[in-house]
Formats: structure tokens, sequence, C-alpha cells
């Protein structure tokens, strides 16, 4: 169910197709008090081994509607496959997709953790994100239990909220979404661009497509078993003066420090932990090499913790900077109790 195929068994998993499905799914969730955790296309998340029986999985891949709305604008539902919206921008000639050519995922996922590549970020593309207050379903849900006439449609209907541009704060790898812990379930997004006009412009859109399909398809093959990039690039604006004396001017660009490049001279890049590694060529590139079975013991989100642990040692002694993760590592699910107490 992710790109990295690490993970144990898991009992219960939901394939929502719409609202009213997911709606129901959540009801289900709520009454058996079952923890949950969300996955659009899981190229951005690793999963622990073990999952009691009363865990499951809202796998949103099913859930992925694309209505064709206006020429400069799309809607489309939380689990639709971002290369597909991508694939329809171009037919459309509407720019600035073109960057985002070849991130896997959903679009739900990529305004979560607000993908982007080459410049270009999903935040500039959204116009508006609707999502389910989970803090204010499973509420609403409380108070079914007590008044029965309070029915599911009443639930979804109160529990739904639209979120502007501006208000889903969104920074490097980050949203509203993301911060608050899954107090958000993003249900549909619509986004928005401007159609290239001149000849020339619509030439520049289609060979940067080409480009950047051809650069990643290189980089990125298809049997590669990866989240992406593992750290995020650090923000020069952030770091303290020690830090900036350690390192070399040159490796800034944008006013950002690629992580690579800190990690170029690490001794853990050169071992692996059970087939866990960076990419060869790639310091900042999860892979997982192994493919398990009896014979070939597989990484486990463990193997990946101690690998990335010591590669963040490695960073803190020797530049003094903190690294973040971008991907995300799944250990523990989220409780009802946690969102409703969740602020
Ligand atoms: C080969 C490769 C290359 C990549 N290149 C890039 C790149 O260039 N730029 C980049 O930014 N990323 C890149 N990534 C990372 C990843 O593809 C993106 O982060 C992607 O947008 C994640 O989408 P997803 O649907 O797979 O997310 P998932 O892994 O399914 O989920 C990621 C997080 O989002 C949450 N989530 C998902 N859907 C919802 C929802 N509907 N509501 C609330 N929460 C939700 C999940 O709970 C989870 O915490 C790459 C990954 C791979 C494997």
């Amino acid at each position: 169910m992710t790109t990295t195929r690490i993970g144990g068994l898991i009992k219960h998993v939901f394939f929502p197709q719409n609202l009213d499905q997911l709606a129901i799914n959540l009801l289900t969730i709520f009454k058996l008090d079952y923890k949950f955790y969300i996955i659009g296309g899981g190229s951005n998340t690793i999963f622990g081994e073990t999952f009691d029986e009363r865990s499951c999985l809202i796998n949103l891949s099913q859930f992925n509607t694309i209505k064709n709305t206006c020429f400069e604008s799309i809607e489309a539902d939380t689990g639709a496959i971002l290369q597909d919206i991508v694939d329809i921008c171009l037919i459309r000639k509407l720019t600035k997709f073109d960057k985002l050519n070849r991130i896997p995922g959903s679009i739900g996922g990529a305004v979560y953790g607000n993908a982007g590549a080459y410049g270009v970020e999903i935040s500039e593309l959204i116009n508006q994100v609707t999502v389910i207050n989970l803090d204010k379903f499973f509420r609403l849900c409380e108070l079914q239990k007590k008044s029965p006439l309070f029915n599911l449609q009443a639930i979804i209907y109160n529990s739904l909220e639209t979120y502007n541009q501006n208000e889903c704060e969104f920074g490097y790898r980050t949203s509203l979404f993301k911060t608050s812990k899954h107090k958000f379930l993003i249900v549909k997004i619509s986004l928005k661009s401007h159609k290239a006009v001149n000849k020339n412009k619509i030439i520049e859109l289609q060979n940067s497509y080409l480009h950047i399909a051809k650069l990643r398809d290189f980089n990125y093959p298809k049997n590669l078993k990866s989240p992406g990039s593992t750290f995020k690039n650090i923000e020069v604006s952030n770091l303290s003066q020690a830090s900036r004396s350690l390192i070399n001017p040159e490796w800034i660009y944008n006013n950002r420090l690629p992580v690579a490049k800190l990690l170029n001279d690490c001794p853990s890049i050169k071992t692996s932990i059970n087939g866990i590694q960076m990419k060869y060529g790639h310091c900042n590139i999860l892979t997982n090499n192994l493919h398990g079975g009896k014979s070939n013991a597989a990484g486990t989100s463990q193997d990946v913790e101690k690998y990335l642990s010591a590669i963040k040692s490695y960073v803190a002694k020797t530049y003094k900077i903190q690294l973040d993760e971008e991907i995300r590592i799944v250990n523990e699910f989220e409780t009802i109790s946690s969102i409703l107490q969740s602020k």
C-alpha cells in the first residue's frame, strides 16, 4: 500500500469511493472506537510492523473523481492521482503544473504536504480545499448517540469546511492540514492556473513537461521502492551563525540548503541496514532494496529509524543542524480521543 513496501499486515482497510461512503466508514470507526490512519497514494509514508485488531486504514485512492469544470480550473476528489491532473493540465495548456510532473501520489497527499518541485509548490495552484473537520464530525457522532434523529447527512453537512488558499497556512512542505495532525480530512480540492496563450509559451510548457519526465524517469525508475526525499531541505534564514560558519556558501540555492550537500561525506550513507539505504548517487533519497521473504530479510520501519538517526547525529555533530524528516514514519494511529483533544 506504500511505495516503499515496508510495514506489517493490517486487518481492516476502508476504500471509500465518495463522500457518503467515507462518512459511513468514519461513523463505523467512531462506533467501534477504532484507531485509524488516512492514506492517499502512500508515496510519502512508511508503516510500522504491527497493528492491533482495532487499527484500520482509510485508503482514499478510489475516492478519485476529477471534474472538468472550466478551462482554467479543475475540481478533484482527494484520491485523484496528481499525475492525471498534471496530464489534463498539459492538454489544457495550463501553466505551472508541468513542474509537478511525475510526483507520485494523490492530490490530497500533495496538498497535505504542499508537494513541489522545480520551484513550484501545489499551494500556488490551490483555489479552495474542502475538508471534513474530524473534531466536529466525531462530536456530532457523540450527539447522535443521544439523539438518533441527527442523521449522517446532517453530520456530514455540519462538519464540512472550505478553506481558501490563504487560509491553508501553506509553507515549505507543510500546511494547516499537516500541522493539525489529522484533525482535517481533505475531501475535495479546487485548482486554478493560467492558460499559456502564445505559441512560444505553449511550446515552452510542452518541452518543460517532457524534460522533467525524462529526468525523473531516469532518477526514479519504476521498480524503485522509495518514499522520495527523506529530509526537508533547510531554510537558510533559520540557521544559527555557528551552522552558517560550518557550511560552504556555494551550497546555498534560493535561500535553501539542499540536505544532500550535508550528507555527501556522512559515513552512514555508504552503509545499509537490511537493505535500507540512500539511493546510489543521491544522498537524500531513501530506498528499500531487499525483497523480503524467509531467506531475504527486508527492512522495517525500525531499520529506517535507526538508519536515519545515525545520519541525523552526524549532521547535528558536524554542522550543528537538526534535520527534519519529510517522509512520514507511522507507528501510532490516530484515536478518536486524540482528535477530540486536539485544538
Ligand atoms: C519517487 C518519488 C519522488 C517524489 N518526488 C517528490 C517531489 O519532487 N516533491 C515532493 O513534494 N514530494 C515528492 N515525493 C513525495 C510524495 O510523492 C509526495 O509527498 C506526495 O504528494 C504524497 O502524496 P500521497 O498521496 O502518496 O501521500 P501519502 O503518503 O498517502 O500520505 C502522506 C500524508 O498525507 C496524509 N494525507 C493523505 N491524504 C490525506 C487526506 N485526504 N486528508 C488528510 N491527510 C491526508 C497522510 O495521512 C500522510 O500523513 C516523491 C515520492 C517518491 C516515492
